[in-house]
């Protein structure tokens, strides 16, 4: 089969690799779509990936081999990542008591969705469900990360909420914080297109940081008192502390994305008003059967995230890449590793 490989420095290969073949117990997915996760792009930049890694991890595809004693999948059945943790694991392995994600969060061996086929323990796949197609299915997993970030905050219905940052996690969190009840949701972006994106995916106003003073006008928006929690979905070097200074007093910053370089904040600045920290990372299963759940009934509508331009071949994975360490007006991406 045909996989991109991370060779290293910044270098994606297409390559002719091994087709898996289901072992016992295993099931193999023919991969339709797998979306380029901000994740991905970062171990590309600081080059933390191991070379002959095959990243992706945000696919979906259907059955198209099953293992002896498989009996819970059929060939052709549309399916997704994402599966309870493995059977008589209580914890996934991040949840290990020092779990350190640049150190161990890259180690896998597993080729996984950049290929044509990805092997699978049988209990890993989550079905589709009618009503969800292909394309949205392959966006569950960083809408599941929202979904996660919004369960983990201290979000009440009709709280005020600012989210930092419109690439694909920051406006999944404006649709799960929309979705789980939230007054208003004010959006920070320096990019237009994301902006736009943000607005049509139910920001009620878009801020630009680069030509407003973005702590000054989430405060006037929310009467000032600035918003109950903050969801810092950028990683840029100044959205911390600029979420920690708009944040009410006694509210929440809830820290979604992974900054990969020392970032400053100021705390006397802040820390008078007694805000609140937190952090979320990732996902567990029942993160992944909300977000599809939110994409069955329709609260979640991925849409305004993807056009035509969005979907590329395989062997342009490298531009994909590059094109996304730089974003002007690429949000989400996606390879089809069949075209
Ligand atoms: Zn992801």
């Amino acid at each position: 089969m045909r996989a991109a490989v991370y060779r290293g420095k910044q270098r994606l290969e297409v390559e002719e690799i091994p087709t898996p073949e289901p072992g016992a117990g295993e099931v193999v997915v023919r991969v339709k779509h797998c979306a380029i996760c901000g994740t991905d792009v970062h171990a590309f930049l600081y080059d933390v990936a191991e070379p002959g890694t095959v990243m992706g991890h945000e696919y979906s595809g259907v059955i198209s081999a099953v293992g002896r004693g498989v009996s819970r999948w059929r060939e052709g059945d549309r399916v997704i990542g994402g599966g309870p943790p493995p059977p008589g694991s209580p914890f996934p392995l991040r949840q290990e008591p020092r779990f350190n994600f640049p150190k161990a969060g890259f180690a896998s061996e597993r080729r996984r969705g950049y290929a044509q086929y990805v092997l699978m323990p049988e209990w890993e796949p989550l079905a589709v469900p009618d009503g969800v197609n292909d394309q949205e299915a392959a966006l569950a997993e960083p809408l599941a990360v929202a979904v996660r970030a919004v369960r983990r905050s201290a979000m009440r219905v009709g709280d005020l909420v600012a989210v930092l940052g419109a690439g694909p996690i920051g406006l999944m969190c404006v649709q799960a914080a929309r979705a789980a009840g939230a007054g208003k949701v004010f959006v920070s972006e320096p990019t237009e297109a994301r902006r736009q994106a943000a607005l049509e995916m139910g920001a009620d106003e878009v801020v630009d940081p680069a030509s407003e003073d973005v702590v000054e006008r989430m405060v006037a928006l929310t009467a000032g008192h600035g918003p109950d929690v903050v969801f810092e979905a950028a990683a840029a070097k100044p959205t911390l502390d600029q979420a920690l200074n708009m944040v009410r007093r006694s509210g929440q910053v809830m820290l979604v994305a992974i900054a990969w370089e020392p970032v400053a904040v100021l705390p006397s600045e802040w820390m008078a008003r007694e805000v609140c920290l937190n952090t979320t990372f990732s996902t567990d299963s029942e993160d992944w059967r909300t977000a599809l759940g939110l994409l069955a009934s329709g609260k979640a509508d991925i849409g305004p995230m993807v056009n035509q331009a969005s979907f590329v071949p395989l062997d342009d994975i490298q531009q994909a890449f590059e094109a996304l360490v730089v974003p002007t007006t690429q949000l989400q991406m996606v390879v089809n590793p069949w075209d």
